[in-house]
C-alpha cells in the first residue's frame, strides 16, 4: 500500500498517469501532461456504481479508474453469491479502481457488444478497452488476482 494519500489516474486524453492528491479528488483535477481535465466524480464512493447502457461509455470506457464490471440479473442465484464480493472490491479499491454492476436484461446494448452468454461475468476494463472476461462466480481471491495487473 502507498502511504501518501492520492490517488493514479489515467488522463483519457493523453494516456498518462497522473498522481492526484486526495484533496483534489473533490474538484477538478487536470492532466500534468496535458491539462486536459480528469474526471473524478463518483471514484472516492467506495461503493458499486449501477451503469447501463446509457451511461456506460462515461462511467466505464471513459473512466480515469480501471474498471470491474459485474454484469449480473436479478434472477440469477450465482450473481447473487458474487454481489457481496462486489461491495467489498468496491471498499477496498477506493480510489483505485471503480466496481460497476450492469443488469443484462435492461441493457442489452452493452450485453451484446460484449457477447454476455452466461452470468454473472465479470469485465476488467482499462484505458476504455476490455482486458479481460471472467465467467461464473469466482471466488474473491481470484477476482483480486485477475485485477491485481490494473490497480
Ligand atoms: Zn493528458
Amino acid at each position: 500500500m502507498n502511504a501518501v494519500p492520492s490517488y493514479l489516474l489515467r488522463c483519457l486524453s493523453c494516456g498518462t498517469k497522473n498522481r492526484i492528491p486526495v484533496e483534489k479528488m473533490r474538484e477538478k483535477a487536470k492532466c500534468g501532461k496535458c491539462g486536459s481535465p480528469i474526471n473524478t466524480l463518483d471514484l472516492l464512493t467506495g461503493e458499486t456504481i449501477a451503469v447501463g447502457d446509457n451511461d456506460f461509455t462515461e462511467k466505464v470506457v471513459n473512466s480515469p479508474l480501471p474498471v470491474l464490471l459485474d454484469c449480473w440479473a436479478p434472477w440469477c442465484g450465482p450473481c447473487k453469491m458474487v454481489g457481496p464480493i462486489m461491495e467489498d472490491l468496491a471498499s477496498e479499491w477506493k480510489g483505485r479502481a471503480k466496481v460497476c454492476k450492469l443488469n443484462v436484461d435492461e441493457n442489452p446494448r452493452v450485453a451484446n457488444q460484449f457477447q454476455i452468454r452466461s452470468i454473472p461475468t465479470l469485465l476488467i476494463f482499462d484505458n476504455g478497452k476490455l482486458r479481460e472476461t471472467l465467467v461464473g462466480a469466482l471466488p474473491k481471491q481470484q477476482i483480486s488476482h485477475a485485477m491485481a495487473p490494473y490497480i
